[in-house]
């Protein structure tokens, strides 16, 4: 049985191109494989980024929430948020002893991140430390990863063998599980959906914020009797991700019959979410009436995962002599 490790980035409340591309298939795997399974919520990463506590707080009450509105089963899978096991944090700094600075100096998300920032703080250069430690402190053999994280896995498996050949053997060399389906989730302007382009369609919204978000979406200017073509509109690329084949063939037809504006079709793929993530939606919500609840399962969480990285921190300190 393998033991697999994701970590999500709470920046933020995720989005339809998260929720989508990321979120409903880490859960689906979860559920239906029989590998151990760990999914935390990497609050002490977004810290680089944000330093305010109520934000902090309800990006991370966010993230929990949404994992658990597409149906995350707690039981299954140890869910957990990083700042409930402070062993991290010692990790990282035994492994940042044994990484070279050079090598870190040359990582592609350091590069790029650090290029458009007036401030650049040590913790975004320490990250991969962070990264490394998140995965070597469980024992984790496999790593689901983007080809964006990819590096930052080769740095944890590098630091991981180092220590090994240095110290003796003491960590599981981790593999990279690369996410084939490359294919991304078009945000309101066409381009790749992203928090950072403000392009998003967030499906928490209410019902007025969210048709807001739907009818900014860019299209041609066709008239109202015009035929148009379904496969180069983004209302159309949007709600073919999100309705049933059926529901897909009849809005192709009024696309090349003509007679149905952009704001129909905007008006249908809003009535089509809402329809798709009603469960989804009304669990948000109920869970943000019940925070305690969230609270209570993600304490729990980080009892099981302290059983865990206790023991490997334990290893550890023993091979350096502490
Ligand atoms: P940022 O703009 O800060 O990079 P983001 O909106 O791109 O934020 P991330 O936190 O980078 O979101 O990504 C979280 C997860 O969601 C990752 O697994 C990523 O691959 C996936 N993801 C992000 N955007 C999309 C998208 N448009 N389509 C499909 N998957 C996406
Ligand atoms: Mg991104």
């Amino acid at each position: 049985m393998s033991k697999i490790l994701t970590g999500i980035q709470s920046t933020g409340t995720p989005h339809l191109g998260n929720i989508l591309g990321a979120i409903v298939p880490a859960i689906k795997m979860a559920n239906e494989s029989n590998d151990e399974s760990f999914l935390f919520i990497a609050n002490m990463h977004s810290l680089t980024q944000i330093k305010d506590e109520k934000i902090l707080n309800e990006n991370t009450f966010a993230t929990a929430a949404t994992w658990l509105a597409f149906n995350l089963d707690p039981h299954k899978t140890c869910f957990f948020r990083q700042s409930d096991v402070p062993e991290v944090t010692e990790l990282a700094w035994y492994l940042s002893c044994f990484f070279s600075y050079q090598r870190l100096k040359l990582a592609h998300s350091f590069k790029d991140k650090s290029q458009n920032l007036k401030e650049v703080n040590s913790g975004l250069f320490y990250y991969p430390m962070l990264m490394s430690a998140d995965i070597l402190l469980y024992d984790a053999d496999i790593v689901p990863v983007g080809k964006d994280q990819l590096q930052h896995l080769e740095i944890t498996r590098d630091v991981a063998i180092k220590f090994n050949k240095t110290m003796g053997e003491t960590f599981v060399i981790p593999e990279a599980n690369i996410q084939k389906n490359s294919n991304y989730i078009i945000g309101t302007d066409g381009q790749k959906m992203s928090k950072s382009k403000g392009n998003t369609i967030d499906v928490f919204l209410d019902d007025n914020k969210l048709r807001k978000q739907i009818m900014k979406i860019k299209t041609n200017t066709l008239s109202v009797d015009e035929p148009k073509n379904p496969d180069d509109c983004n209302v159309f690329k949007l709600y073919k991700l999100i309705a049933g084949n059926d529901d897909i063939k009849v809005l192709r037809k009024k696309y090349e019959d003509g007679g149905m504006g952009y704001g129909e079709a905007k008006e249908i793929l809003f009535q089509e979410i809402l329809k798709r993530f009603s469960d989804n939606r009304k669990a948000f919500f109920e869970l943000h009436q019940n925070k305690e609840y969230v609270e209570k399962l993600l304490i729990e969480g980080s009892i099981k995962a302290r059983e865990i990285s206790q023991k490997v921190l334990k290893r550890v300190r023993t091979r350096l002599g502490f």
